[in-house]
């Protein structure tokens, strides 16, 4: 159901979007290959230590 994850969809919704470790607020970053995290501040709190969703997927998953 819901559980199941299809790989190219999780790849669209956890690529561009990275959280605030501040605040914890989602951060969508349009082309990240332009804009990297560190170059972004968090709309928030002003934080610039944001971490990429994608990365905490995986660590959930392992
Ligand atoms: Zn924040």
């Amino acid at each position: 159901m819901a559980e199941k994850a299809n790989p190219i969809a999780d790849a669209r919704l956890f690529k561009d979007i990275y959280v605030c470790r501040n605040c914890n607020a989602k951060i969508r970053i349009s082309n990240p290959k332009l804009l990297r995290p560190v170059q972004v501040r968090c709309r928030n709190c002003g934080a610039k230590v944001l971490r990429p969703k994608h990365k905490e997927l995986r660590k959930l998953k392992v």
